[in-house]
């Protein structure tokens, strides 16, 4: 464990920055039995800033995974009541959202992955208006994460445990902007500023169509919505309160429409997916559709994300980022979408966010659909960036403008 004192301040950022608690408002934790020293800490800080009720979820994922072994598929698909009136009462209520991840990497290797997905799918339809509520910016929500033992000794297998974990929160802290001698709230706020500045540029161009080139034989054209918006960093409530859903971030993100992916594009980061590590991967799209792919490791975890639901096989999400960036300089494969998408470009198979096209959180999902939005009950990001990343973005005129050289911002 780090020092105390860098565990509240990392706390600290969740709540005042992340999720940005008001004043009475109930909290809710989602936190395993691996981060339980976080979730306190967690705990402590939103009560601090004036948390009317703090409740905290716990999960245990050994625990999921024996549900996953042991139960029947019906048994799993039959979600109780009292789970969907949960999540409900924490929405009427007006709750703020802080999640903390901390995957163990290969835990569910050998579980049917159609039973997962069958499992999956189940929960989504009786829960996905939760999902649409927070994909919706309809309440502040945060996601941060937190090591256990074996997530760390996959990230640092020449360590032992104690050391490994030692190390992935240094990691951590060091790319959520947490140090010793700083304040990481003030550091945030500097942040959002540049990544604001960012966004604003790329939406002057809206640019019609990006195109993706690099050696690793990635030749992908993506269309993008008409009156696109791209964000990253803070986001605000339908109430205007400012969030940041993820700490970190370092992208810049925007909506592909539905049917305008063409190409080849080659993963340059393993894909942890349900408990599996998809790697050596690619996609082919035809008109937005994934046609075809290929996996080192793991294919079968792909085709059952493919076949998750229709809009699994269309992309919901197109990302930018510097190979520059901090995450990425660090070299260390987190083996977590949380960090590994900050050090690439990426994109998600799966359902698009409505705020980024304009006025979407106000669209119903038939007015998003005909904007050109992807519609899924999943959204799962991979990561494509690499150093030779060439990005050109093309006007509605066909005129041109190189965005990325060699992985990086050019313009
Ligand atoms: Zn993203
Ligand atoms: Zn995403």
């Amino acid at each position: 464990m780090p020092h105390q004192n860098l565990i509240e301040k990392y706390a600290k950022l969740a709540v005042e920055i992340g999720a940005n608690v008001q004043k009475d408002q109930m909290v809710v934790i989602r936190s395993s039995t691996e981060t339980t020293a976080l979730a306190r800490a967690l705990t402590e800080a939103a009560y601090k800033a004036g948390a009317k009720r703090v409740h905290v979820n716990w999960g245990d994922d050994y625990v999921s995974r024996l549900g996953l072994e042991h139960m029947s598929l019906e048994t799993l698909q039959n979600i109780p009541e009292w789970v969907v009136e949960q999540s409900k009462y924490a929405l009427e209520e007006g709750a703020c959202f802080i999640s903390i991840t901390s995957p163990i990497p290969g835990l569910n290797a050998g579980i049917d992955p159609v039973k997962m997905q069958q499992s999956g799918l189940a929960a989504m339809k009786k829960l996905g208006f939760f999902q649409a509520h927070m994909m919706a910016n309809k309440a502040q929500w945060t996601v941060i994460a937190a090591p256990n033992a074996v997530w760390a000794q996959k990230v640092f297998p020449d360590k032992a445990a104690d050391d490994a974990v030692e190390a992935l929160w240094d990691a951590i802290l060091k790319a959520c902007h947490v140090t010793e001698d700083n304040d990481p709230v003030d550091a945030w706020a500097q942040h959002n500023k540049t990544l604001a500045a960012h966004n604003a540029k790329l939406n002057d161009h809206q640019f019609d169509a990006l195109h993706f080139s690099n050696s690793l034989g990635t030749d992908f054209t993506l269309r993008l919505v008409d009156n696109h918006v791209w964000a990253g960093g803070s986001e605000t409530t339908g109430t205007g309160v400012r969030f940041n859903p993820n700490i970190p971030t370092e992208e810049s993100f925007t909506i592909p429409h539905k049917h305008g992916a063409n190409g080849r594009v080659y993963a340059t980061k393993p894909l942890n997916y349900q408990g599996n590590l998809i790697e050596g991967f690619w996609l082919e799209f035809k008109e937005g559709e994934a046609v075809d792919f290929g996996a080192e490791k793991a294919e079968d975890s792909l085709r059952s994300l493919l076949e998750f639901d229709e809009g699994s096989r269309y992309l919901g999400e197109i990302a930018l980022v510097s190979h520059y960036s901090p995450i990425s300089q660090s070299g260390i494969l987190f083996l977590n979408t949380l960090f590994d998408e900050n050090a690439s470009c990426h994109m998600a198979l799966g359902r698009a966010y409505p705020m980024n096209v304009k006025d979407g959180v106000n669209m119903d999902e038939k007015s998003l659909e005909a904007a050109g939005a992807n519609l899924s009950k999943t959204h799962v990001d991979f990561m494509f960036g690499s150093a030779d990343m060439k990005i050109v973005g093309i006007h509605k005129d066909g005129s041109e403008r190189i965005i990325f050289d060699k992985g990086e911002f050019v313009f």
